[in-house]
């Protein structure tokens, strides 16, 4: 067998220890003389699995009682209209903040159900950098405020938690959750589709204040419909069982490594290695400012881009791949999640030194 070192954006890098434990479990799980995708999803088997992912993630989290947590179908852009649908509330306008393409996108799909308002905006300077606590205007009657807290396209974290002055705050979290810790009590919404740090593609996580929940606008479909959801323990359908079944074998994994405190120290660590590469080249560039960086998504631009199919060849050969940029922004980008181990890491900045000194 052979790992390559995988810089993709999502789907991404999963836990060796992870994969490996599911390939274990695949024709057997626990003795039950079948695999979790063969599963009921009501039978006892597969109902432990998904309590068990639930309370590991409220646990890593301390996700507040208060707080419904859904594993739903769909992907994170299904919830671009879930969340106006569920949280409008008959209020009709909600807030938005731009800080790239994901909120762009969300935005779009906003404007299909209410008033949207740009709280907040960095398409000023080519969405590199998150627009400080000071220039948000929320508007005091908005059902909302969404924004995405790390931008997996551009690479810009919020590395704070807004205040919106009693106004829901709501978080695509996508790429970064379960990351770094997060006071879970500061956001009204937080959801994440998991195939960039949690699991396979096709399970979204939704974690909603259980006072917002329960006035979704007529003509929302039942399995959008977060309250009938959360009564339903998510299982309102069939969910996405395998997804849940491996998020959970990742929280496990969390847990044990030391949760989410130990796995930022390690984040930041790993995101050091290459901004500090790129911080002390005049060869490369991080078009993203530089308290706004991301820990998780690293674009990256080298001095010539006729340089570009050089590099990603090079990379290649060396048993590293998916690092060409989003066409929208262009150059590099390192996605480094959780599941990157370092080793990863220290591959590539290797490799970015020595293309530097041979074209730089
Ligand atoms: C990938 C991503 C999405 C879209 O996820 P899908 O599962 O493809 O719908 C939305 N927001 C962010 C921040 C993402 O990284």
């Amino acid at each position: 067998m052979s790992r390559i070192w995988n810089f993709s954006a999502g789907p991404a890098v999963l836990p060796q220890e992870v994969l490996a434990r599911a390939g274990d479990e695949m024709l057997d799980w626990h003795g039950s003389g079948m695999g979790v995708m063969e599963m009921s999803h009501r039978g006892k088997e597969f109902m432990g699995i998904a309590a068990e992912a639930e309370s590991d993630l409220r646990s890593l989290l301390s996700i507040p009682p208060n707080y419904k947590v859904l594993f739903l179908a769909g992907g994170a852009t299904l919830q671009f209209a879930a969340i106006p649908m569920n949280l409008l509330g008959g209020k009709g306008k909600a807030d938005y903040v731009v800080t790239g393409e994901w909120s762009r996108k969300a935005v779009k799909e906003a404007e299909s159900f209410c008033d949207v308002g740009i709280a907040a905006s960095a398409e000023d300077r080519k969405f590199t950098y998150a627009p400080a606590q000071g220039a948000w205007k929320v508007r005091s009657d908005a059902a909302y405020v969404h924004y995405c807290s790390n931008e997996t396209i551009g690479g810009v974290e919020f590395h704070w938690i807004p205040e919106t002055g009693g106004v829901p705050l709501v978080t695509d979290a996508s790429s970064h959750i379960l990351s770094r810790p997060l006071d879970v009590s500061r956001f009204g919404l937080i959801y994440a589709g998991a195939q960039k740090n949690v699991g396979p593609a096709g399970m979204t996580i939704v974690i909603v204040r259980e006072d917002l929940i329960g006035h979704a606008q007529k003509g929302t479909p039942t399995v959008l419909d977060y309250k009938l959801q959360a009564d339903a323990g998510s299982m309102l359908n069939t969910p996405a069982t395998y997804g849940i079944y491996m998020a959970g074998l990742v929280f496990k994994w969390l847990k044990q490594f030391g949760g989410l405190a130990e796995m930022e120290r390690r984040n930041i660590a790993k995101a050091n290695l290459i901004y500090d590469v790129l911080d002390a080249s005049r060869f490369y560039r991080s078009p993203v400012a530089k308290e706004d960086r991301s820990r998780m998504n690293i674009p990256f631009t080298l001095a010539d881009s006729n340089l570009d199919a050089t590099f990603l060849e090079g990379a290649e050969r060396r048993g590293m791949i998916q690092l060409k940029g989003h066409r929208i922004v262009g150059g590099m980008r390192a996605s480094i999640y959780n599941a990157m181990p370092v080793e990863g890491v220290r591959a590539l900045v290797d490799y970015m030194r020595e293309f530097e000194k041979q074209h730089g």
